[in-house]
């Protein structure tokens, strides 16, 4: 779909559902989940994922990520548990990226089995890895960039181009970029998912999922949706849509907290190794240069070998952990100690996850602020490091 307005005003206006009744400015909320007939193939029904407010959204989620058609889910694990069933079946294979996210690595590990499909994990990012794990019965290749925890980079028009060519449908997880930072149906990606719990809702207040792609992949995705039943409820849909409206703002001004913040890291003698696209020293940072308009509000650092990760995020007093990210907050976790805890620490070492790794997701406040919090909190550890 050719890309017509901005941004920004894409975030504010697309989908929004006109008060015709009162001239109110924002879209009406309809809660209603019994609508009278009004021919056989319209019937709104919530779990059908066409209620006024689900389609008015969807079509800004469509707008957004330069897709023909756009879905709501109730999280982002419906969003993409539902889009690998729906393509995939008994006897197919899928390849998953390395470094994916938690939940959909438990899905893979736990639950692809139960219906028949096989799946590998590459053993890195670069197009090869993802060649080479290819099957004669490969349906679908699955990958995520920026990744978690270490901002790997993928190659989407050279991992888009290869599915082509064995003609496998390639799916993306795009939350940590944003459709703001990437969109990869640009590149010939076929199905963007997000979990709109982040960049998309922003201020830790809801959980939602998203997908955008082509009409025909999207009835697909449908036509398996409605029998696994992720909708959304309208309430939700209507917070979503809101916030949606401050979505290039609030992501603008992270990515460049995240670019300040990555460059005083990098110089930091406490600081071993900075994780961001956009330093220059990234080896993707080309890659990234090339396929994303901007670098993003994550991070990762390594603090110096003797210092501890937990006791440095407990001495921070204004960045609060928290497993979850993206939102306006900044807010800080060890991957060790969260999302890679059941992971064996071979395997860990294998990733390169340390057990000094922290991952940072950052907000809108002032840069100046996380500074003064971070060093505060540095100087604890360190001191404490000395005295043990
Ligand atoms: C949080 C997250 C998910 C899962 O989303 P939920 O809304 O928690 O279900 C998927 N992928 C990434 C990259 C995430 O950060």
């Amino acid at each position: 779909m050719k890309k017509t307005k901005g941004i920004n005003t894409i975030c504010t206006h697309v989908g929004a559902i006109k008060d015709e009744r009162f001239k109110g400015a924002v879209s009406p909320l309809y809660m209603s989940s019994s609508y009278a007939f009004e021919d056989v193939d319209a019937k709104r029904y919530p779990r059908y994922f066409n209620t006024p407010n689900q389609e008015g959204l969807s079509k800004k989620i469509a707008a957004l990520e330069h897709a023909e058609a756009g879905m709501i889910f109730g999280s982002g694990m419906a969003a993409i548990s539902h889009c690998l069933m729906a393509f995939l079946e008994a006897g197919d294979h899928i390849v998953f990226q390395q470094t994916l996210y938690g939940g959909t690595y438990n899905f893979a590990t736990t639950q692809l089995e139960k219906y028949g499909v096989t799946y590998s994990f590459t053993q890195g990012w670069d197009t090869a890895d993802f060649e080479r794990e290819i099957k004669p019965n490969t349906k679908v290749i699955y990958i995520e960039t920026p990744s978690n925890p270490l901002l790997t980079i993928t190659d989407m028009q050279a991992v888009a181009d290869l599915a082509k060519k064995h003609g496998l449908v390639t799916m993306i997880d795009n939350t940590f970029a944003s459709p703001i930072n990437q969109n990869p149906i640009d590149f010939g990606i076929d199905i963007v998912i997000h979990s709109a719990t982040k960049y998309m809702g922003g201020h830790s207040d809801l959980c939602a999922g998203a997908v955008a792609t082509s009409k025909e992949k999207m009835e697909k995705i449908w036509q398996s949706s409605i029998c696994f039943g992720g909708s959304l409820s309208d309430q939700t849909v209507w917070l979503l849509e809101r916030s949606l409206k401050t979505m290039g703002l609030r992501v603008k001004a992270q990515s460049e907290n995240a670019m300040d913040l990555a460059k005083h890291l990098e110089s930091h003698s406490d600081i071993e190794k900075v994780y961001y696209p956009g330093l220059e020293n990234h080896p993707d940072h080309q890659l990234a240069k090339s396929q994303m308009h901007g670098f993003g509000g994550m991070l990762s650092f390594e603090l110096k070998e003797g210092r501890d990760a937990s006791q440095f995020m407990k001495s921070l007093q204004l960045i609060k952990p928290s497993m979850s990210l993206a939102g306006v907050e900044s807010t800080v976790t060890s991957p060790v100690l969260t999302s890679h805890a059941l992971m064996s620490a071979a395997d860990r070492e294998k990733q390169g996850i340390k057990d000094g790794l922290i991952r940072f997701s950052v907000g809108i406040e002032e840069v100046e602020d996380l500074v003064e919090d971070i060093e505060q909190a540095l100087k604890k550890v360190k001191s404490n490091t000395v005295l043990v």
